[in-house]
Formats: structure tokens, sequence, C-alpha cells
């Protein structure tokens, strides 16, 4: 079991690759983006904060998104590994992460960084849509679902996240660049680091992530 991060622009398959490795790890997936999709959905005080920042595409405050992990790790489950999907996202976080991990004597093992080109990462969102149920991710010309709309797990609705529109998701590029860029040096210089391709399909990916493991 690992303490695993997952980095990546925008539609590298964080998410889907996370839930593949949370089966074969039996490891948490902690998703700080679901957690507020759920949030949203549900009306929360938490979610009516965070929308005006998702929807834009923008980044959700430093101090929010740290309480949250934060947390989430303290709970029993996360005690012998979990895979972290889309946190961190700033330099900030990363430092604010390892902290608090450090005092529980649980750093993290590695930080599997999903490399795909620019255009084939927009594609991919923009056809992406998601299981307002489950969150089970699909793709409408790769992986669609065998009935339009309604999910193969669990027959619930899917849909097209607000974010994943043309406009936003240019803006989500440009905020990728200039925030979570950084934090490649970052576990770079921690000798954390693990570059694996995502311009593959999943199983690709997913190969490509154990034998970087060296699983
Ligand atoms: P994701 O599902 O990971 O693409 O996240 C969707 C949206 O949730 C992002 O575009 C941000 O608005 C917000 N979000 C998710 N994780 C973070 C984070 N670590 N820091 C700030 N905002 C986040």
């Amino acid at each position: 079991m690992y303490r695993l991060i997952l980095l990546g622009p925008p539609g590298a398959g964080k998410g889907t690759l996370a839930s593949a490795l949370s089966v074969k790890f039996n490891a948490p997936h902690i998703s700080t983006g679901s957690i507020f999709r759920r949030n949203i959905k549900e009306g929360t005080p938490l979610g009516m904060r965070a929308k005006e920042f998702t929807d834009r595409g923008e980044l959700v405050p430093d101090e929010i998104v740290i309480d949250i992990v934060t947390a989430r790790l303290k709970e029993e489950d996360t005690a012998e590994g979990f895979l972290l999907d889309g946190f961190p996202r700033t330099v900030h976080q990363a430092e604010e992460l390892d902290r608090f991990l450090e005092s529980l004597g649980r750093p993290i093992d590695k930080v599997i960084d999903l490399v795909a080109d620019e255009e084939l990462l927009m594609q991919r969102m923009i056809g992406r849509r998601v299981c307002k149920s489950c969150g089970k991710i699909y793709h409408v010309i790769t992986m669609p679902t065998k009935r339009e709309g309604i999910c193969d797990v669990c027959g619930g609705e899917t849909y097209q996240r607000a974010d994943d529109t043309e406009e936003t998701v240019r803006h989500r590029f440009e905020v990728y660049q200039s925030q979570t860029a950084p934090l490649i040096e970052y576990y770079r210089n921690a000798g954390k680091l693990l570059p694996v391709d995502g311009s593959g399909t999943p199983e690709d990916t997913l190969k490509a992530t154990l034998s970087a493991l060296g699983v």
C-alpha cells in the first residue's frame, strides 16, 4: 500500500487512474474535485462557496481545501495508504500537506505525474461525461455508455461537468500552468516524482504506473 499523489494537467486521467489504483491497492481515493461536486449537488455551505470558483475553472482558496484534506486524512481508513487526486494544486498546499503528514510520521511515498499533450487533453475533457450517482467517468467517443446518458455501472444519469466547456477548460490549463506545474519541480527535488505517459488508454496508463512503482 502506498501514500500517493496523482499530479497532472486537467484531463490527464488522474480520476480514472486513481479509481483503478484504489481497487488494486484497496486504498481510499480522495478527490477534492469530487468532494466539491458532491457538496455543490447537495447545496451545503461548502458547496455554495466552492461553486463560484469551480464553475469558472479557478482554484478554491487554499485554506478551504487544506482543511478538507487534512480532516479526511485523519480518518482511520487512510492509515495504511491513500490516493490523492487533484490535491495538492499549489506549492502552499503541498507544503502544508508535507507538514501535516510529517507530524503523523506518514510522508508521501511517490507522486505520479501524468504527462500528455494539451490538444489531446482538450478533446478528452470536452467529450467527458460523469455519472451523477457514482462518479464513473465516460467519454462520448472513446468510452461511451452502452445506453446514451445512462451509467453502465449503476444506472444513474451521466452529465457534462459545468467546467468541461471549451472556454473554461482553456482557463483551467492556464491555472494549471501558473499554479500547479511548479509542483513538478517541488516533488522532483524531493526525489518523489514518477513521470508516467498519460496519452494512451486507461489500461496503458495503469500498466505504466504500476511498472514505474515497481509493482
Ligand atoms: P478536478 O475534479 O480535480 O478537476 O477539480 C475540479 C475543480 O475543483 C477545480 O477546477 C477547482 O476549481 C476545484 N479544486 C479541486 N481540487 C482543488 C485543489 N486542490 N485546490 C483548489 N481547487 C481545487
